[in-house]
């Protein structure tokens, strides 16, 4: 069996594994295949196997390799988006991950309204506080949520999305998606839907799909 299957074929099998712990048996959740710094010919031999979700958090990296790729992959934009690049992104991209302020949003919805279309969007929160990351502090969730929804009506608001802190042992991780599906619960505000969870990587998506992602974002473990 080639490498990448056998890593995409163990992926699945600790998803199904995590889900079965956690009593989310028969609940879907959608691997996205992250292909920085991944060539064209091996997101096509992802594709070939079944993989039909893709991320990436550059766009100039991703746009290039689009052009040689299959039409009918899906793909996830998972990086810091700047608002000069939104023109890129929304043709191509079914999902943002990284609605994170409101000027993005206010261009996101500008663009979108002028190609007659609704963009779906997370928000994503900056649940651990690092410094170094982008996100929206917890406090301001809900705030920015109503802004959005009050004000961007070409924008709608699918869920929440994270990235916990690198820890050698994952199970370290657990509270920072604990609370990001707490917040996608507590939070109700008409118009916005939090039903998606993004969370969890390769170094975490177990303890992620335990706590309830309904996305995990997998870069090394699938193409190492
Ligand atoms: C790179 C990246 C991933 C994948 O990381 P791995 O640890 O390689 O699985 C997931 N999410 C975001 C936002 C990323 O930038």
């Amino acid at each position: 069996m080639e490498l990448l299957q056998e890593n995409y074929l163990r992926i699945i099998e600790r998803i199904n594994n995590a889900k079965e712990n956690s009593g989310r048996g028969k609940e879907e959740i959608t691997v996205i295949a992250v292909t920085k710094g991944i060539s064209p010919e091996r997101i096509k031999e992802a594709a070939s196997l079944g993989i039909n979700h893709f991320g990436e958090n550059r766009v100039q990296e991703v746009l290039p390799k689009m052009e040689v790729l299959p039409d009918q992959l899906t793909w996830h934009f998972i990086g810091h988006l700047q608002s000069n690049k939104v023109k890129d992104v929304l043709p191509r991209f079914s999902l943002v991950h990284s609605l994170d302020r409101l000027s993005l949003a206010k261009e996101i919805n500008k663009r979108s309204k002028k190609a007659k279309r609704i963009t779906e969007a997370l928000v994503q929160v900056n649940v651990a506080k690092e410094k170094s990351k982008f996100g929206l502090a917890v406090t301001e969730l809900e705030g920015f949520i109503e802004k959005v929804v009050e004000n961007f009506p070409n924008i709608k608001i699918k869920g929440l999305m994270t990235i916990a802190p690198y820890e050698e042992d994952p199970q370290e991780a657990r509270p920072v998606f604990r609370e990001l599906k707490d917040l996608a619960r507590q939070i109700k505000v008409p118009g916005a839907e939090l039903k998606e969870l993004s969370m969890g990587m390769s170094n975490d998506f177990e303890v992620a799909v335990e706590e309830g992602a309904t996305m995990v974002r997998i870069g090394s473990a699938l193409f190492r």
